[in-house]
C-alpha cells in the first residue's frame, strides 16, 4: 500500500481544487485517498493544521451491520430500537445520517438531547439516560414522550411526583447494575460492585426492592443495563444481559402479566484499535446473546440497544501536520497539531487507549522508509502531550502528516479546550472506486472569534465592578 498511489501532481493545496483523482487507485484504502485529497484541497494545511475525517460509507455500513445482526437473531416482528449513544460522536449531521439508516439516539444531558432534536430524531426513537437528571429534564422528557431510564430510587420518586401531576405515556425504565464485575479499564467499567450507575442488584434487599418498585408502578415497563464500554469481554456483557432478562421474568411472573415489555441492553461493544479488522462484530455479539439468553431474542420483549464506539470508531481519522521535527536525548520527536485537545484519553491514559498512527508525506501520500522509533507529540503545553511514544514509523519531517486511526468516536468529536486550541474542522467523505473523493463539512473549524466569545471575550470588563 505505501507509495502505491501516484498523485504528486496535486502537490501543495491548489486554490480551486478539482475532484482529487489519484490515478489507478482501486487498491488504495479509502482512508488513504481521503488523507491525500484533504491535503490536496487544503482541508489540512498550514492554515488548518488538524482536521477530523469521517468515512460516510463506513458509518452507513456499520449501521446496516448492526441492524441485520439483530434481525438475524431475533424472532420476526420483535421491536428493536438501536439508539446511538450520542456522546460517542456528538455531531448533528452524524446523528441525522444514522437516523436515515434507521437508528435513534441515546442522550445523557440536555445538550445531547438538543443535538438529537436538531437532527430531527423523533421522541419515540430517543432514550434519556444519565445519572443526574434534573427535575426539569425529567419533566421535559416525559412531556415529549421520550423514553427515560431512572438511575436510582430517588429519581424514581421524582418521576412518581411528575407522573402524578402530569401522567405521561413515555416509556419508563429502571437502570440495573448487575454487579458482574469490571473489565480491563477501570474508568469504563460500569458494572462493578460500587459503580455509580443504576441499582446494584446484588446489594442486600435490592432485588426485592426492584420487584416491589415495579409492582407498585404499572407504568414502569422497562429494565435497562449498560455494563461497560471498551475493555469488557463479550461473555461478561452477555452475562449482565442475562441477569436483566431473568429479573424481568421474575417481575412479570409476580405481576401476573407482561409488565416489563422492553429490555434496554445498553452498548459497550469493544473496538479493535490494533488493526483495520472489525472484531468483535455486532453479529458475534447478537449470536452470543442468542445462545446465552435465548428468551431475550424470542419476541417476548422489545429490545433497545445503545451502541456508540462500535458504530463510529473505525470510520474516523485525525489528520495533523507535522510542524517541526526535532530530537531530544537521542530520540526523534515529531511535533504535530494533534494532541490532548483531540485525543484526550490517549494522552492521559496511553496504556488503556493506544491509537495507531500512520505516517503520510507532505502530499498526504503514505510515507515509506525504514521504521525509526520516535515520539509523536501534540501542540499542548505539557510534557505528557504525546499520542505515541517511541513508536516505530518512517522518520517524520516537518510538513509531513500523521493520521490517528480509529478515532471516529470519543476523539475529535469530544474536544478538550486546553490551551484554547480551537475545535478542528470535521469533514465527511466518500471515496468512489475510481478514487474520486468527495467531502462535506460536518463541523466547520472553530474561529478565533468564536473561541474568544466563548471565553468571555464579549465582556472583557466583567470583573471591573468588583474591584
Ligand atoms: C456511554 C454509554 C453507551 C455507549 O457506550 P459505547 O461503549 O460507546 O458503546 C451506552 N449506554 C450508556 C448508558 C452509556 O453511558
Amino acid at each position: 500500500m505505501p507509495g502505491g498511489a501516484p498523485g504528486r501532481t496535486h502537490g501543495a493545496a491548489p486554490r480551486t481544487p478539482p475532484p482529487t483523482r489519484p490515478g489507478p487507485a482501486s487498491h488504495a484504502h479509502p482512508r488513504d485517498l481521503a488523507v491525500q485529497a484533504a491535503v490536496a484541497r487544503g482541508l489540512v494545511g498550514p492554515g488548518e493544521p488538524v482536521a477530523g475525517l469521517l468515512d460516510v460509507d463506513g458509518i452507513r455500513r456499520s449501521a446496516a451491520e448492526l441492524r441485520s445482526a439483530f434481525e438475524e437473531f431475533t424472532a420476526p416482528g420483535t421491536p428493536v430500537l438501536h439508539a446511538f449513544a450520542v456522546k460517542a460522536a456528538s455531531l448533528v449531521p452524524v446523528l441525522r445520517l444514522l437516523a436515515r439508516e434507521g437508528l435513534g439516539c441515546e442522550v445523557a444531558s440536555p445538550g445531547e438531547l438538543a443535538l438529537a432534536r436538531a437532527a430531527r430524531v423523533p421522541a419515540r426513537r430517543t432514550v434519556l439516560d444519565s445519572p443526574a437528571k434534573t427535575r426539569a429534564e425529567l419533566r421535559e422528557a416525559l412531556a415529549l414522550g421520550i423514553a427515560v431510564n431512572a438511575d436510582n430510587p430517588e429519581e424514581l420518586s421524582r418521576i412518581d411526583g411528575l407522573m402524578a401531576s402530569a401522567p405521561s405515556t413515555a416509556p419508563i425504565g429502571l437502570r440495573i447494575n448487575p454487579q458482574i464485575g469490571g473489565g480491563s479499564i477501570g474508568a469504563m467499567s460500569t458494572a462493578t460492585g460500587t459503580s455509580k450507575f443504576g441499582v446494584g442488584l446484588r446489594d442486600e434487599g435490592a432485588r426485592a426492592w426492584v420487584v416491589r418498585a415495579c409492582l407498585d408502578r404499572p407504568w414502569l415497563t422497562r429494565l435497562h443495563a449498560h455494563v461497560g464500554s471498551q475493555g469488557m469481554s463479550l461473555k461478561l456483557m452477555a452475562a449482565g444481559v442475562a441477569d436483566l432478562y431473568h429479573l424481568a421474568e421474575e417481575i412479570n411472573e409476580q405481576a401476573g402479566r407482561r409488565q416489563i415489555d422492553t429490555l434496554d441492553i445498553g452498548g459497550g461493544l469493544p473496538v479493535n484499535f490494533a488493526s483495520d479488522a472489525v472484531t468483535p462484530t455486532f453479529r458475534d455479539y447478537a449470536a452470543l446473546l442468542r445462545s446465552t439468553v435465548p428468551g431475550l431474542m424470542s419476541g417476548r420483549y422489545g429490545l433497545v440497544t445503545e451502541f456508540g464506539r462500535s458504530l463510529l470508531a473505525k470510520h474516523g481519522t485525525i489528520v495533523a501536520r507535522v510542524e517541526y521535527a526535532k530530537s531530544a536525548g537521542g530520540r526523534p520527536i515529531a511535533v504535530t497539531h494533534a494532541g490532548a485537545q483531540v485525543a484526550t484519553r490517549t494522552v492521559f491514559a496511553p496504556d488503556s487507549w493506544p491509537v495507531r498512527v500512520a505516517a503520510y508525506d507532505v502530499h498526504g501520500l503514505p510515507k515509506t522508509g525504514a521504521p525509526v522509533a520516535q515520539d509523536v507529540a501534540g501542540p499542548c503545553c505539557f510534557a505528557g502531550d504525546l499520542v505515541a511514544e517511541n513508536r516505530p514509523l518512517p522518520l517524520l519531517g516537518s510538513g509531513d502528516h500523521v493520521a490517528l486511526l480509529d478515532t471516529g468516536a470519543y476523539y475529535f468529536s469530544t474536544h478538550f479546550a486546553y490551551n484554547s486550541l480551537p475545535r478542528p474542522g470535521i469533514h465527511g467523505y466518500t471515496a468512489a472506486p475510481d478514487g474520486t473523493v468527495r467531502f462535506a463539512t460536518v463541523r466547520a473549524p472553530q474561529t478565533l472569534a468564536d473561541l474568544t466569545a466563548e471565553s468571555g471575550g464579549d465582556t472583557p470588563d466583567a470583573l471591573r465592578g468588583l474591584t
